[in-house]
């Protein structure tokens, strides 16, 4: 493999510009020596519009030529303001990585391309991976930079509204009705807001906390994010550089508050979104908005998008015994805290995050606690187990090019790489494992050993980030028992197969929430829910399915997931919506790759 900086980035150059000309004179020959035949190729809105993979050199020559004279890309090169191309390992495998910027006729991209020697073909360079991603509509820049507001409006008319007044009748909607109604104003709401909101579509996200910031404020008492400081960013405003490395809830939600002031969004507290329709001539949603002081508000917005993280329906096992038990049954949801319970017994249900918090919690409360495991859970250490797949980030490159390059990781890739940091974990946490299936703890992996990120994007849960429960659970302190082994529950606690009875006050339910689907079906109705179809998990495709891109339903959006997520794909969210407003992009995915639907990864 080539060695030094200006030899890696002339072959990049020479990639890209026989890519660039094979790909305007449709030259097929050209093209398939460029790739190797087990190749991918990721494409985020820049040719097709959708947000989409294709894998092995036959199906992307046919993809490429099928969009290649619409998009009318050129201008490929390696970007001089970004990461150099250099040698990296990625999933295993050792390639030339390198960022690059291109056009097409109705915007700028960038991509990354990673070149690996093919053996049949005298070592020559061809592409692995690529990806193509839009990054604005020309015409519709964001006003940033150079291009930001003058702001002459309000600073130059002495006698007109100035900012605060313009600010406050922006948010009021008195006789106007968003363009956009985001539900939910957690990260995703804040981060699809601001996006838009530079792109200067009006967004109003309404929320049914009271403060901005309770969906963290409200969690438990000493909770601090799970990802390190660098990886959990909102878009535009990073964190300060003096922000401790797992930030405390309180402080991120008085963030938030300080979020929704700067990048100037306009969000409803104590707002709860209680249906819409969509009227197909219009093109706009009748919606319902209900607010804390009981009054109701009618809105017409032309595009919803869903932010509300989780659904916020408890996910209840059907244990028919458990109205025989005499204490108090709480689902996750309704539990705030331990503190009043401090000398009681508890019998936590479910080993995922929240099931092993709540012990958590309640044992240092002073109850006892024992946990109840229905199902096996991989578990893995906050530190440095759980960090491993960010490494990226703590590795030099800007936030932006550590973006782009984890977008870059096809789904095959990504399970390879996740597959491989999960056996890194498990040698590192080897100790704390052995220790917990020597109590009788089931362990797990996730699927082909694709560890909790994976479990993450296809269920959303089933693993713990150990920040100290397991570690009290090999100690003894707090107890475990298989719920397989409970025979039913009495007035007193769990009766036991053996005989026993784990005697106990409380019953925690942590037993996680449905999936987005009936969120859906309730607010929607059931001829929404049957278009749109399942929301998150791949299903049989390689993108999260109904995720930051055009649904079945028209007008209808969603966004999820982590901090990265949410930052990552509202961009190419808001650019799809954009684009929907100013006519490049009709609203409902018609043709046959943008009904492959769905996209991404990366936690
Ligand atoms: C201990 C812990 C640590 C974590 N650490 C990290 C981390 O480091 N990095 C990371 O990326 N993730 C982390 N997570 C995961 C994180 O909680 C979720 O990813 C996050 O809350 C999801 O954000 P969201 O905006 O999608 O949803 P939420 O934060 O759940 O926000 C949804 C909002 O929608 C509102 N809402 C719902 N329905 C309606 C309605 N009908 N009308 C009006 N409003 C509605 C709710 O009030 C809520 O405010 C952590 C979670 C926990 C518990």
């Amino acid at each position: 493999m080539l060695a030094t900086t200006e030899t890696i980035a002339t072959s990049v150059d020479h990639w890209l510009a026989r890519f660039e000309k094979a790909l305007t004179g449709s030259d097929d020959v050209v093209l398939r020596t460029l790739f190797h035949p087990d190749s991918h190729w990721r494409d985020l809105l820049a040719l097709t519009w959708r947000i989409g993979t294709v894998n092995g050199a036959d199906a992307i020559l046919r993809e490429l030529k099928v969009h290649a004279d619409r998009a009318k890309s050129t201008g490929f090169a390696t970007d001089p303001d970004r990461t150099p191309p250099r040698h990296v390992r990625r999933a295993g495998t050792k390639a030339i990585e390198a960022i690059f910027k291109f056009e097409t006729a109705i915007g700028r991209g960038t991509g990354v391309l990673r070149l690996t020697p093919e053996a049949t073909d005298g070592g020559a360079l061809r592409a692995w991976t690529l990806l193509t991603a839009l990054d604005e509509i020309k015409g519709f820049e964001e006003r940033v930079g150079k291009s930001r507001p003058k702001g002459e409006s309000y600073s130059r008319d002495f006698r007109g509204p100035n900012w605060l007044d313009l600010r406050k009748s922006a948010a009021e909607y008195g006789e106007t009705d968003p363009v956009v109604l985001v539900v939910g104003g957690g990260q995703a709401g804040l981060s699809i807001a601001a996006r838009l909101t530079q792109l200067q579509v009006d967004t109003l996200i309404v929320d049914r906390g009271r403060r901005i910031g309770d969906n963290w404020r409200n969690r438990y008492h000493a909770l601090t994010l799970h990802n390190q400081v660098q990886v959990n960013h909102l878009p535009y405003m990073p964190f300060p550089p003096s922000w401790p490395t797992y930030i405390p809830k309180d402080k991120l939600a008085a963030w938030f508050e300080a979020y929704v002031e700067a990048m100037e969004l306009n969000y409803w507290t104590a707002t709860e979104f209680a249906g819409g329709e969509y009227d197909e001539r219009d093109g706009r949603w009748t919606v319902v908005l209900r607010r804390a002081d009981g009054t109701k508000r009618e809105t017409r917005p032309r595009h919803i998008v869903m932010a509300t993280g989780a659904s916020d329906i408890p996910n209840l096992p059907d244990i028919p015994t458990l109205r025989d038990f005499a204490g108090r049954v709480l689902h996750s949801s309704e539990y705030d805290d331990g503190e009043c319970w401090k000398g009681k017994r508890a019998l936590v249900i479910g080993t995922g995050n929240s099931g092993h918090d709540i012990a958590q919690d309640l044992h240092s409360s002073g109850a006892k606690v024992t946990l109840v495991q229905r199902s096996p859970t991989l578990i893995v250490n906050i530190e440095p187990s759980a960090q491993l797949p960010y490494a990226l980030y703590d590795e030099g490159p800007p936030l932006e090019d550590c973006d782009l390059i984890t977008t870059s990781m096809p789904l095959a890739l990504a399970r390879k790489n996740h597959f491989l940091l999960t056996e890194q974990a498990k040698r590192l946490d080897r100790e704390l494992l052995d220790g917990l299936e020597r109590l009788g703890f089931k362990l797990d992996f996730g699927e082909d050993g694709t560890g909790w990120q994976f479990k993450y994007l296809t269920r959303g849960g089933g693993y713990y980030f150990n920040v100290g429960c397991s570690d009290l659970i090999v100690a003894g302190e707090i107890g475990l028992v298989q719920f397989a082994d409970i025979a039913g529950f009495v007035a007193a606690g769990a009766r036991m197969r053996n005989g026993e009875t784990v005697a106990a006050d409380l019953v925690v339910l942590a037993t996680g929430y449905k999936g987005q689907e009936y969120l859906v079906r309730k607010l929607f109705g059931d001829g929404v829910a049957a278009r749109v179809g399942p929301i998150w998990g791949f299903g049989e495709g390689q993108e999260l399915r109904n995720m930051f891109t055009r649904t079945a339903q028209p007008g209808l959006w969603f966004i999820a997931g982590s901090f990265a997520q949410c930052r990552i794909y509202s961009r190419y969210l808001a650019l799809q919506i954009k684009a929907c407003e100013v006519g490049l992009l009709p609203r409902e995915p018609r043709d046959s790759l943008a009904a492959n639907g769905g996209s991404a990864y990366g936690h």
